[in-house]
């Protein structure tokens, strides 16, 4: 395994910050870390990565214990914090230089730095101070800082906030592009990112793991529900709508488009044809929709 966190608890004071976690990631998986603010993603992130001392419990990184061997979690482990802060006043290749040097890549550390200032795209920035750049170019330095040591697992806190949508799809290509050959752990809040990019989702809430799954197999625990779109040719009244038997939910996507949410089985094609031709209406379409990674979430998380 190349994560392995069982009973991880995290107390402030007398604040529970992560209640008793246990998951374990094999090598090779990219897990999307998803959980709403004040979570404990960030703390749990900190205690296997060395950065925050667990209450109690325990984290491996590559069947090493994090409160045996730090120093040796550390060399297995790339870690972007959710605040990476930066010496704004070094020059890219010189600060890279200054993190290669941190992690005593002695003989091979110019070897190492060109590469991944390739790797991660900043070769046209090399020369420049690191204040001069973007927060997308910033973004990347601190996935090159992370994985300058070519480590095995990658640890990153929320690596495209704050970026625009040009940056965000650069650095996603990145991650996937690193995660091919490397275990990665991510936490976001922007769920077409996870199911763009992530085999499996750990959803947790206060602290605790409220689901554990593949991206997919998540979505289909979820598939018991049926989710039309269906467009009328006039408009119709919500009330009206909410005469249907057997509606979970009525969503209005305009006058005379509307989202409805039954029981899968609950004939609801057929009586939304019924109704339809009570009311003298006529459908212009009707298409079943997904349910979405980001309805399951505030499901789990409400
Ligand atoms: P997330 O990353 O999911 O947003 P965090 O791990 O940052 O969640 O925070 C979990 C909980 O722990 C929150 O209630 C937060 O206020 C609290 N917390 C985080 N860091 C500290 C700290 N250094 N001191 C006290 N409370 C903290």
């Amino acid at each position: 395994m190349s994560i392995e966190v069982e009973g991880l608890t995290k107390f402030y004071g007398n604040q529970i910050a992560v209640d008793d976690l246990s998951f374990s990631i094999k090598s090779g998986e990219i897990v999307g870390f998803l959980g709403p603010n004040g979570a404990g993603k960030s703390t749990t992130m900190k205690m296997i990565t060395c950065f925050l001392t667990p209450t109690s419990g325990l984290a491996k990184i590559c069947g090493i214990d994090t409160s045996m061997s730090p120093m040796e979690v550390k060399r297995q482990i790339g870690y972007l914090p959710e605040h990476n802060s930066l010496y704004l006043d070094m020059y890219v290749k010189e600060y890279l230089g200054f993190v290669a040097g941190l992690y005593n890549l002695k003989h091979n550390a110019d070897h190492q730095i060109k590469l991944i200032i390739e790797k991660t795209g900043l070769k046209q920035e090399q020369t420049k101070k690191i204040g001069q750049l973007s927060k997308g170019y910033r973004q990347r330095i601190g996935l090159a800082q992370a994985m300058i040591h070519n480590p095995k697992v990658l640890i990153l806190d929320e690596p495209t906030s704050g970026l625009d949508p040009n940056q965000i799809s650069d650095i996603r290509n990145l991650i996937v592009e690193f995660g091919k050959d490397r275990t990665v752990l991510l936490s976001t809040h922007i769920m077409q990112e996870v199911e763009a990019m992530c085999d499996r989702v750990i959803i947790i809430n206060k602290g605790k793991i409220v689901a554990d799954d593949t991206t997919s197999s998540l979505q289909n625990t979820f598939k018991s529900t049926l989710i039309l779109n269906v467009e009328f040719k006039n408009e119709v009244d919500e009330s009206a709508l909410k005469t249907i038997p057997g509606l979970n939910k009525v969503t209005a996507n305009g006058p005379n488009r509307w989202k409805l949410t039954a029981e899968k089985g609950s004939n609801l094609h057929e009586k939304v044809f019924q109704f339809a031709v009570q009311t003298g209406n006529i459908i212009l379409s009707q298409n079943e929709d997904e349910q979405r990674l980001e309805e399951i979430f505030q499901q789990l998380t409400k």
